[in-house]
């Protein structure tokens, strides 16, 4: 599968936390990130991963464009809800592909870890 990392400032921790305890089952992956996400994962995991630009310099909509185009089978996407967001619109562009292409979407660790425990099931049966 394709799967985007995409973690708002305040998320980046836990994503790290995430991508480690999840690297067996996204080293089989194909991931791209935002910019700064990305290079802070690939850092603490050693995982490949296709850089896009920082999010608010587009990266969002680079992803987005990557959903419209068919390119991505999975997003995980670690919002911060309690912080307003420069691009915003971007962030919401993003979301709204994702619905619209029916694509899987987790906006939070919880809903992260289950679409991964299930893809890593997937791949054991
Ligand atoms: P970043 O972008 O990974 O480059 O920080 C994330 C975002 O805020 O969309």
């Amino acid at each position: 599968m394709k799967i985007a990392l995409i973690a708002h400032d305040k998320k980046k921790d836990a994503m790290i936390e995430l991508a480690v305890r999840y690297k067996d089952v996204l080293s089989q992956h194909e991931l791209c990130a935002t910019g700064t996400t990305g290079t802070l994962v690939m850092g603490e995991t050693g995982l490949p991963i296709k850089r896009m630009k920082s999010g608010p310099l587009g990266g969002d909509q680079q992803i987005g464009s990557m959903i419209a185009e068919g390119k991505l089978d999975m997003v995980i996407f670690l919002r911060d809800p309690l912080t307003a967001q420069p691009h915003e619109p971007d962030v919401s562009a993003l979301l709204r592909l994702c619905d619209v292409q029916n694509i899987p979407l987790a906006t939070n660790v919880n809903s992260a870890r289950i679409m991964l425990d299930h893809i890593n099931e997937e791949s054991h049966s």
